[in-house]
């Protein structure tokens, strides 16, 4: 197998398992003997060994800034039954968390190195998992997590494969990037329903966003539902109505759902056929965010709770100026919007920017439109998207639940 060795004193965060080996870390490299490259191919399994020639662990190999995610730290080699293992390992976490009940069957089950899996995230939707890899390393292996899944996992029957957005941008990467990897016959993928704490979603993994559902906001949903009841509730970047169909369980009196997507506003609409065929108070409207905002504020519309949950505004850490000036520019539109006594439930799920970069963003909103805010709740990431101690870089959602006065 081929050989990293690490500069000295590099090994210092690896023994520590953070999973991730820089390339500026790397001494030199010793190819095996197969290779007839200059370099190790990307997906790889290399060996990462201190300048001391202490092995530290084994991981995927891949061109850019990280340049090796570890899989197993210590060990030169991958034991056989790795992958069901981890697989394994990462259900029990879910049923520690109390995820398997008779009124959910949505829940993310590998999430990336939280389950020290780099590169990897499952999402299960019923008898469906969908498999996006982060990697090459992970895509190379797509065949062999799929098995491990069906072998170890009772619900599941089917496996998806979607990691056309998420893969490196590599002209040769062998193999599909999208479809199914193992299908039971019969499987219909055009009417599709999970349930989530009780209430259906029809996902829909192969058009839709990410894996189909934003499962990380189920906690947070279900607190809009402990607020809402006799409140008019606007529901903004909506995609498939997850928040909107909590505040009408919730006992809301109107609630309008946006998105500047209409395929999202479809499935919004269905969702809450489904799930309340006899509702008159749901509107979903399909509109840029900022542009719905300044027309509602320009008619004098007031809403008595109002959820933003934008998607990642700052995708690299040269963006995050930008983002946090974006952050206080729609919470500033929403602050305004709230009746006296209102709430806001504000989002941000940018990993670049922190706790407290956000709370400051939306601070300065406050100050701006000069309303007074307290904080009810901080919001975070859910159970099922653990942060590995030794890998603070998954943290990535938060929320602030604000009452404004
Ligand atoms: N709250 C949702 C997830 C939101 S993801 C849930 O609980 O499932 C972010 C959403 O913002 C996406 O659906 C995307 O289509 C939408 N979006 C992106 N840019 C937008 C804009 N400028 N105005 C309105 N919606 C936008």
């Amino acid at each position: 197998m081929t050989e990293i060795f690490l500069k000295s004193h590099k090994e210092e965060s690896l023994k520590r398992f953070h999973p991730w080996v820089f390339s500026g870390a790397i001494a030199r490299i010793v190819l095996d003997a197969e290779h007839k490259t200059s370099e190790p191919e990307e997906g790889e399994l290399v060996c990462v060994k201190s300048a001391a020639n202490e092995v530290l662990g084994i991981g995927h190999w891949q061109i850019g800034s990280i340049a090796v995610r570890i899989l197993a730290f210590g060990i030169a080699e991958l034991p056989e039954n790795f992958w069901n293992e981890r697989i394994k390992a990462a259900y029990k976490v879910r049923e520690a968390i109390g995820l398997f009940t008779t009124d959910n069957n949505t829940f993310r089950l590998i999430h990336g190195e939280g389950d020290f899996l780099p590169g990897l995230i499952v999402d299960v939707y019923a008898d469906t998992a969908v498999v996006q890899a982060h990697s090459i390393g992970m895509h190379l292996a797509r065949k062999t997590i799929a098995q491990a899944l069906i072998d170890e996992i009772p619900q599941i029957q089917n496996v998806y494969y979607k990691s056309d957005d998420t893969l490196p941008f590599k002209a040769n990467i062998e193999g599909e990037k999208i479809g199914y990897l193992i299908q039971k016959e019969g499987e219909k993928t055009d009417d599709f329903w999970s349930l989530e704490n009780g209430l259906q979603f029809r996902i829909d993994w192969l058009r839709g966003q990410k894996t189909g559902f934003f499962i990380d906001q189920r906690e947070n949903r279900a607190l809009v539902e402990r607020y809402a009841a006799n409140k008019d509730v606007l529901n903004m970047f909506c995609y498939t109505g997850g928040f909107s169909l909590y505040a009408l369980r919730g006992g809301a009196k109107s609630v309008d759902s946006v998105d500047v997507s209409q395929k999202a506003i479809d499935l919004v609409n269905i969702n809450v056929a489904r799930n309340f065929p006899k509702a008159k108070n749901h509107t979903a409207v399909a509109a840029d965010a900022f542009e719905y905002l300044t027309a509602q504020k320009a008619q004098n519309r007031t809403y008595d709770l109002i959820i933003l949950d934008p998607p990642a505004f700052a995708k690299h850490r040269d963006a995050i100026k930008n983002a946090l000036r974006g952050y206080q520019r729609i919470n500033a539109k929403a602050i305004e919007m709230i009746r006296p006594g209102g709430i806001l439930f504000t989002f941000s799920c940018s990993q670049a920017v922190d706790k407290e970069a956000f709370r400051l963003a939306v601070f300065s909103a406050a100050a701006q439109v000069g309303r007074k805010v307290r904080i009810l709740h901080q919001l975070h990431q859910p159970q099922d998207h653990p942060i590995n101690i030794y890998h603070p870089e998954g943290e990535y959602l938060k929320g602030l639940v604000l009452y404004v006065e």
